[in-house]
């Protein structure tokens, strides 16, 4: 497949690569239909470059089509067209069962003191290869992976996997404020208006996404 692979400082290509492949019984493989670039990738472009290996695939804002599943996935379908949250948690650890998926104490780098493994993100949260690609493997895909009606286009739900999960955190947080969230109301009303009247009823970010797209679903079509 072809990929946006990390050589270093500055030095970023897009080359061909393995096939991801099933390898734990929890895994999904999609097939990348879209993935996002984020302001954090920049950090890996430089800052972070002690961090990364020669190789490494980047890109943690993916979705796309499931294109094959381990034998313990019961909740998706080869077909199923899914966002993919850059967390990658396994939904049923401490931290997990807390709605504090970020700190998952199954995939995070116990060695390095940080959070939960993520996609496309450094040797401090796993060294997972990331979505910046033609497919991606999908660890603990029995949780993560959210699942998203046909039809609309893909930058209808493309933020789930990220960036509108930030902007729903900053907005807990009393001392910060997101910008992002206000482009969102500004350019995108239809999820802007959905923000602001669910954030507050929904604990878990996920949950607020997911029911955000269905409640939204005609102002998409
Ligand atoms: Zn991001
Ligand atoms: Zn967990």
């Amino acid at each position: 497949m072809r990929a946006v692979v990390w050589h270093g400082r500055r030095d970023v290509r897009i080359e061909t690569v393995p096939d991801p492949v099933i390898q734990e019984p929890t895994d999904a493989v999609i097939r990348v239909t879209s993935s996002g670039l984020c302001g954090s990738d920049l950090h890996l472009y430089e800052v972070m470059a002690p961090f990364m290996a020669p190789g490494d695939v980047l890109g943690h804002e993916p979705m796309g089509i499931v294109e094959a599943v381990g034998p313990d996935i019961t909740g998706l379908q080869v077909g199923d067209r899914v966002v993919v949250p850059f967390n990658i948690a396994c939904g049923h650890c401490f931290m997990c069962d807390r709605g504090l998926q970020s700190q998952c104490e199954t995939t995070q780098v116990h060695e390095h003191g940080c959070g939960a493994a993520l996609f496309g993100y450094t040797k401090l949260y796993g060294q997972v290869p990331g979505g910046q690609a033609e497919l991606l493997r999908v660890p603990h895909a029995d949780y993560g992976p959210i699942k998203v009606p046909a039809g609309p286009g893909d930058d209808r739900f493309l933020f789930l996997s990220d960036g509108f999960n930030v902007d729903y955190q900053c907005s807990r947080l009393p001392h910060f404020i997101s910008h992002r969230a206000f482009l969102y109301q500004r350019h995108i009303p239809a999820i802007g208006s959905s923000v602001r009247t669910e954030w507050t009823a929904h604990p878990a970010t996920r949950h607020l996404c997911f029911s955000t797209v269905v409640a939204n679903r005609p102002a998409f079509d």
